[in-house]
């Protein structure tokens, strides 16, 4: 029986840029596909998934190995849209690795694999799953205008519904697009008058590295 293979661009230990990880040492593995088509998605190369290489479990294992032995303390799957892939027996096999795994998804797609955190990044255009709404850990909200307010303060409520009981609510987090000085000022001045959301920035592109 072959063994599963996975589209992946790239995968570097760096630190986490945005949101409440921020600061934290992490490997991202970023796998290939998406189709949800943000104008602004800064990854857009990510996008097909033929073009890259497919990368064995195992060869993912040994690179979460080395990036934990090199102080990973978490592992982040990311893409891309890592829910256009069945996540299940990646995240079987990294389990046990010594790294929490977290996702970061704009919820369009069945939810499969199990993490430990799930940022929820929704798009207005590509409204998410309500199981992924539900099992979400943070909610970022990118904000270019004034309509991403009430689309954040939508998906906040929608996150709120259909939870376990041992589910808390997700943190809520703004986060400007990169370089929108309307999106920055909208987003500073909704988070000084509404405390239950707070700021994220992208740290890693103000720092400029990865
Ligand atoms: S979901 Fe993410 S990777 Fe896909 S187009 Fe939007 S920003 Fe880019």
């Amino acid at each position: 029986m072959p063994q599963p293979t996975l589209p992946v661009v790239e995968t570097f230990h760096s630190l986490q840029g945005e949101g409440l990880h921020s600061g934290r040492s992490a490997l991202f593995i970023r796998l290939g596909g998406c189709s949800v088509g943000c104008s602004w998605c800064d990854t857009k190369h990510s996008w097909p998934q033929d073009v890259h290489p497919l990368l064995s479990l195992e060869a993912l294992q040994q690179k979460v190995q080395t990036a934990v032995a090199n102080g990973a303390a978490f592992v982040v799957i990311t893409g891309g849209e890592p829910l256009e892939h069945h996540l299940g027996p990646l995240c079987d096999a990294l389990q046990t690795l010594g790294a929490p795994l977290h996702l970061e998804t704009s919820g369009v797609g069945t939810l499969t694999g199990t993490f430990a955190w799930i940022t929820l990044s929704p798009k207005p255009h590509r409204p998410p799953e309500p199981e992924v709404l539900a099992a979400c850990h943070e909610l970022k909200v990118v904000v270019h205008e004034a309509g991403d307010l009430s689309f954040a303060e939508a998906m906040a409520a929608a996150a709120s519904q259909g939870r376990r009981s041992d589910q808390p609510a997700p943190h809520l987090l703004l986060q400007p697009g990169w370089q929108s000085a309307e999106g920055q000022q909208l987003a500073i001045d909704y988070v000084r008058s509404h405390p239950y959301w707070r700021l994220s920035l992208q740290s890693h592109k103000w720092l400029g590295v990865r």
